[in-house]
């Protein structure tokens, strides 16, 4: 089970279940709304997500036009987890609002054509230039 909330604790959530997936974004979006070099995700099954509070809704755009679902707090801003329409089975956590990130070990890096010179990425990395195919 995951549990985790942003930084002031207005919202918290809670996935029971094994997580989907891990991976790390460098898409300028994820930059911009994190404020930093790239999102860390932990994918879960939506029907398993409990959330308490009231996370505000961003109608973000991918390259695509696709539409994403940025959900964060409206009180201290922690960007908290996002979900696309197009695939709303799978939500994607900001495993930095985990209680317990420790359980992070995410190989997978998308969107590495916008990952900053700076940004290591290790040599056993699975690297994707854009969005994950399929
Ligand atoms: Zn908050
Ligand atoms: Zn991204």
């Amino acid at each position: 089970m995951l549990k985790g909330g942003c930084l002031c604790g207005a919202v918290r959530y809670q996935a029971d279940g094994k997580p989907m997936g891990q991976a790390i974004c460098h898409c300028r979006n994820c930059q911009k709304q994190g404020g930093s070099a790239f999102s860390v995700l932990i994918s879960v099954d939506s029907s398993q997500l409990t959330v308490t509070g009231e996370p505000k809704l961003f109608l973000d755009h991918g390259d695509s036009g696709a539409p994403v679902h940025r959900h964060f707090c409206g009180t201290c801003g922690s960007p908290l987890f996002s979900i696309l329409p197009a695939n709303p089975a799978l939500t994607h956590i900001k495993a930095g609002t985990l209680d317990d990130p420790s359980i992070m070990m995410p190989r997978v890096h998308v969107w590495c054509d916008s990952a900053w010179s700076s940004t290591l990425i290790a040599d056993n990395a699975i690297r994707i230039p854009r969005n994950p195919p399929g």
